[in-house]
């Protein structure tokens, strides 16, 4: 079974964005990069502080944990769904709950990869 679990998924998908920017200014080949383009290590202090408070505004704890948890081994944790396919791994989701209102606000786990989807 998937589980639902209510949680404005945009705070988790900004989290994501900034990890992702993290990881990248602290691999030296690709800090170089960034830092043609603009950005300074010493941003990388700034970018944790903006985390940490971030990570504060996920109400639902439980997602939070599974996000940390999975987003060391994968690059992106929280991927949409695309008709009932897991963008992440590619494997068919059972058919929906009927009864379940599928809203933005909702967040399922892939029973697969163990990502988290969201609904476009
Ligand atoms: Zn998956």
């Amino acid at each position: 079974m998937t589980e639902a679990m209510t949680q404005p998924i945009d705070i988790l998908i900004q989290l994501q964005d900034l990890d992702c920017l993290i990881r990248d200014l602290r691999d030296p080949e690709m800090a170089s990069q960034q830092q043609r383009l603009g950005f300074a290590l010493e941003d990388i202090q700034e970018l944790e502080r903006s985390r940490e408070l971030l990570a504060g505004q996920v109400e639902n704890e439980r997602l939070l944990q599974i996000y940390e948890r999975m987003s060391r081994r994968f690059v992106r944790v929280i991927v949409p769904v695309e008709g009932r396919v897991c963008t992440g791994c590619r494997m068919s989701l059972p058919t929906s709950d009927p009864t379940r209102q599928a809203d933005s606000a909702t967040c399922d786990i892939c029973e697969n990869c163990g990502r988290i989807l969201y609904r476009r």
